[in-house]
C-alpha cells in the first residue's frame, strides 16, 4: 500500500515539524541493485528452487500445498504465471523509496492475508489484474527504469516470489540495474526470504498486529505476530538499517517498518515500537500510518473498525513514540488519502 509521507518523527517529538520531500534528504541518484552482484548460475538456482516449491506450495506460512505448477491457485489466489494489477511511478512512498523521481511500483494481484479492511481489496482479495508471461513483466520493469524510477517496488510480493525472481533475472539481461524494494505484510516464510538475500535492497515490512487473536479476527491468519516478527528480524539481518552517505543522501539499502494504526487497537503501538527497538534496532526507521479509513468489509459493526482514527488515538500513538527509544521515522497525517 503506497502512501504520502508528511512528517518526520524523532525521539523527542510529539508534534514534529512538517517536511516536504523537496526539502528533506534526497536519495542517492544512480544506485545499483544488489542483484547485479549475483552470478547467473546462482540466480538461476534460486529461481529453480523457488519454482519447485510451487509443486505443493509452501512459499508462505499458509503452507497450503496448492499444485501451482499444474495451474492450481492457492489460498493467495494466484497460480503459476505472474498476475499484475498495474505498474507505475509512485511518489507517495517513504522518502528513501520515492525520492524525487518516484518509485517504480508494481501492484501484484492476490495476497496471502485476508485483511477485512484492505484498501487494495479489488486486487488483493478479488484478484483483479492480468496474468502475463514473465517476459512481459520483465519488460515492464525495464520500462519503469527508463521512465526514471529510483527502484522497482513489488507491492504484496510474498506469494509471487518465483515469478518476480524470474522477471528480474530476465530484465537484468535487458539492462535493469536499479535497486529492488520488497513491500510486504511480513507474512513471509523464512526459507522464501532466504531466496531474496543479496537480491532485495530495501524491505518495506509491515508490523500489523502484536496480538494473535486480533490478527486472526482482522486478517484471517492464526500466527501473524510470530511469523512477522521472525520475518522482520531476518529482513533486518539481510539489509540492516537505512543509512545516508556523507552528503546526507539516503542510501538504497535497509529495512523500513510500517505500522498502520487501526481504530480500537492503537494500544498496540507500544508493543510495535518496543519490538523494533529491542529486536531490530533503535536506529530502524518506522513509518507510522494514521490515514486508515474503513474499506472492504471493515464497516461490519461487529469488528469495531468502521471509522477513521480519532485525534485522541493519534496523540496516544505519538506520545508512545516519544518514549519508545526509537530515533527515526515518519508519520502520515490523518487527512491523507492513502495514495494508490
Ligand atoms: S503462496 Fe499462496 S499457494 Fe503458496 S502457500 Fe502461500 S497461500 Fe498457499
Amino acid at each position: 500500500m503506497g502512501h504520502k509521507q508528511d512528517r518526520p518523527v524523532d525521539s523527542g517529538a510529539v508534534a514534529a515539524t512538517r517536511q516536504d520531500t523537496e526539502t528533506g534528504p534526497e536519495v542517492v541518484g544512480e544506485a545499483s541493485g544488489a542483484y547485479l552482484q549475483l552470478s547467473d548460475a546462482e540466480f538461476r538456482d534460486r529461481i529453480q528452487t523457488a519454482y519447485r516449491r510451487m509443486a505443493a506450495c509452501d512459499l508462505c506460512p499458509r503452507l497450503c500445498g496448492a499444485a501451482r505448477l499444474s495451474g492450481k491457485a492457492g489460498t493467495c489466489g494466484i497460480a503459476l504465471k505472474p498476475r499484475v494489477f498495474v505498474w507505475n511511478l509512485h511518489h507517495g512512498e517513504e522518502p528513501p523509496v520515492s525520492g524525487t523521481r518516484g518509485s517504480g511500483t508494481v501492484f501484484l494481484s492476490g495476497c496471502n492475508l485476508n485483511c477485512c479492511y484492505c484498501q487494495n481489496y479489488p486486487l488483493s482479495q478479488l484478484h483483479h489484474g492480468t496474468e502475463m508471461p514473465v517476459a512481459k513483466l520483465a519488460d515492464a520493469l525495464v520500462e519503469l527504469q527508463i521512465r526514471g524510477a529510483h527502484n522497482i517496488n513489488f507491492v504484496t510480493p510474498s506469494h509471487q516470489v518465483p515469478q518476480l525472481l524470474a522477471a528480474v533475472f530476465a530484465a537484468r539481461h535487458q539492462g535493469l540495474h536499479i535497486p529492488l524494494v520488497y513491500n510486504t505484510s511480513s507474512y513471509d516464510e523464512l526459507s522464501t526470504l532466504a531466496l531474496l538475500d543479496g537480491i532485495v535492497d530495501i524491505y518495506l515490512g509491515d508490523l500489523r498486529y502484536t496480538t494473535e487473536d486480533v490478527a486472526m479476527e482482522l486478517s484471517g491468519v492464526p500466527n501473524y505476530v510470530q511469523v512477522a516478527e521472525r520475518a522482520l528480524i531476518e529482513m533486518h539481518r539481510q539489509v540492516g538499517d537505512i543509512s545516508m552517505d556523507e552528503q546526507g543522501r539516503y542510501l538504497p539499502r535497509g529495512l523500513i517498518v510500517r505500522y498502520l494504526v487501526l481504530p480500537r487497537h492503537s494500544g498496540m503501538a507500544r508493543d510495535v515500537f518496543r519490538f523494533v527497538a529491542r529486536h531490530l534496532s533503535e536506529q530502524t526507521y518506522v513509518s507510522v500510518m494514521t490515514q486508515y479509513f474503513p474499506a472492504y468489509r471493515a464497516l461490519d459493526p461487529a469488528l469495531g473498525i468502521g471509522r477513521k482514527l480519532t485525534d485522541t488515538e493519534c496523540d496516544r500513538v505519538m506520545r508512545t513514540w516519544s518514549h519508545s527509544g526509537l530515533v527515526h521515522g515518519w508519520v502520515q497525517d490523518m487527512g491523507d488519502d492513502g495514495g494508490a
